[in-house]
């Protein structure tokens, strides 16, 4: 696709067949709507379109189509790989006015939202009736269930309720051609040959455009406990996460770990206090949900004497569990107010984290001897989130070439130890040129085929994942 300007007939057909604040070309907009949390790609859409019913993003992108444009489908920008970027002229198709929520269905448990619906808002309204939709992460609060379903996203829960996959169990699409595809509808059970649904979930804008979804619900879970734990390193991390999954006085709902690089630049940012008095090399939270009380206490005790911890805190109440949360969830933010972070989101089957960790270190310090790395992530997932940060001696342009230089050593030792290089960001544009590091060749063979099937002109969301 080019960045051309739109044709003529394009425009005019979008200002004879729809409402006059259908589309906007005001530069501020612009801007907004053509970056995502990224920030590396200058934004250039050539305009965003907003439409409120899916009837509408029907026609518009039969017209995408028959006209040849490019479009980058839009949810709350959050995302970390670039997919919702507009930066050659393509017009955004921003799903923020489609943000209905249906009833909630307390027989199925399920509700029908339209694309837009920021992710804590479904939260809010599920909670009403004592259930949830349990995807959840920092960014809730301006994510949309659309992006989450194209993103597949992970987040602090995986560990108990798997990967936004699990929780989808219809979808409403429209295609690029403009066709709009029912599937799934709100049923458990579908055995009637391949689930098409399942097609779009992770594709991050490049099949078809999710217009609205039937979620499926859980029960919100009972009281939860939170722990943050000090250990010196991360292999200590895993002693106590493999000592924790084998516990069974308590259901694991999260098991997070951050070095104490992060701490500290939260601690800055954020201006919040650590709750141990002298630092340690990693922290671990873990949120549980206690199945015998008599039992977590021993087992807390435990812990002391036979050195798995070094230090330990149990929040007491609703309002210390979120000092605690707010450590872990205020990383992501406050690496990027306090500096220039490079990003890698990766994942290790779990029983391999161990091996792969231990060799990890000396990929830093052949790579970056001496740079801040700030690592955290859902550890317990088999997910770490590296970050390189910049420098201060280092122009961001160089800083740039440098980490692009030496992304490849870390993806090799991830493909050695057969891992991923993209756990739950997605590959937009950001990680597009590693992909063959975690998919064959004749995967990727298969994916081009399914994308010219679904997409003959290329039009949606082109240049993300992977070329033609
Ligand atoms: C502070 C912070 C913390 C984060 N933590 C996590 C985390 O723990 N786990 C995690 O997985 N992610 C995390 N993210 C990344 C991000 O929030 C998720 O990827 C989220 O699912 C993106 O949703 P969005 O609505 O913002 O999507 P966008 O960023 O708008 O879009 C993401 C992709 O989906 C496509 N898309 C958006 N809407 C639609 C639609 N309706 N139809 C088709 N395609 C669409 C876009 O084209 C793009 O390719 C975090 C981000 C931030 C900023």
């Amino acid at each position: 696709m080019s960045s051309a300007p739109l044709p003529a007939a394009f425009l005019q057909a979008l200002t004879e067949g729809f409402p006059v604040d259908f589309l906007t070309r005001e530069p501020e907009e612009l801007s907004e709507y053509g970056r995502d949390w990224t920030r590396v790609y200058a934004p250039a859409p050539s305009a965003v379109a907003l439409p409120r019913t899916t009837d509408e993003v029907s026609r518009l992108l039969a017209l995408c189509h028959q006209y040849g444009v490019a479009v980058v489908p839009s949810g709350g920008r959050t995302g970390l790989a670039g997919g919702a970027v507009a930066s050659k002229g393509e017009v955004v198709l921003s799903l923020q006015r489609m943000a209905q929520l249906g009833p909630v269905d307390l027989l199925g448990n399920t509700v029908r939202v339209q694309a837009g619906a920021v992710t804590e808002a479904v939260h809010r309204h599920c909670a009403e009736h004592g259930l949830t939709w349990p995807v959840d992460f920092a960014s809730k609060g301006s994510s949309t269930v659309g992006g989450n379903i194209a993103t597949n996203a992970g987040g602090v829960k995986v560990i108990r309720y798997g990967l936004t996959r699990n929780w989808v169990l219809g979808l409403q699409v429209v295609t690029a051609e403009g066709r709009v595809l029912e599937l799934n509808g709100a049923l458990e059970k579908n055995n009637t040959g391949l689930d098409l649904r399942q097609l779009f979930i992770g594709s991050e804008g490049t099949l078809g455009v999710i217009t609205e979804a039937t979620l499926k619900l859980t029960q919100v879970p009972g009281k939860q406990d939170v722990f943050l734990f000090a250990v010196p390193d991360v292999a200590a991390v895993l002693r106590l996460f493999r000592d924790a999954r084998q516990q069974t006085a308590f259901i694991i709902s999260a098991y997070e770990f951050f070095t104490d690089r992060c701490l500290a630049r939260v601690q800055r940012h954020r201006k919040l206090r650590s709750p141990f008095e002298s630092p340690s090399g990693c922290y671990v939270l873990l949120e549980a949900e206690a199945k015998d009380a008599g039992q977590v206490e021993a087992w807390l005790g435990s812990l002391f004497e036979r050195g798995l911890v070094t230090d330990g805190t149990q929040a007491q109440g609703a309002a210390q569990a979120s000092e605690l949360w707010a450590l872990r969830e205020g990383i992501s933010e406050s690496l990027s107010a306090t500096g220039l972070p490079h990003k890698n989101d990766i994942s290790l089957p779990v029983a391999g984290l161990e091996a792969f960790c231990a060799e990890l270190e000396s990929v830093f310090e052949a790579r970056y001897p001496g740079w801040e790395i700030c690592l955290f992530g859902h550890i317990g997932d088999g997910n770490l989130h590296v970050n390189v940060m910049k420098p201060d001696a280092l122009e961001k342009a160089e800083f740039l070439a440098h980490t692009k230089q030496a992304d490849p050593t870390m993806f090799e030792l991830v493909r050695k130890h057969a891992g991923s290089i993209s756990a739950e960001h997605g590959i937009g544009l950001l990680k597009k040129d590693y992909l063959g590091y975690s998919r064959t060749e004749e995967e990727l063979a298969l994916l081009r085929a399914l994308k010219r099937t679904l997409d003959p002109r290329g039009v949606l969301n082109p240049g993300k994942i992977l070329d033609p």
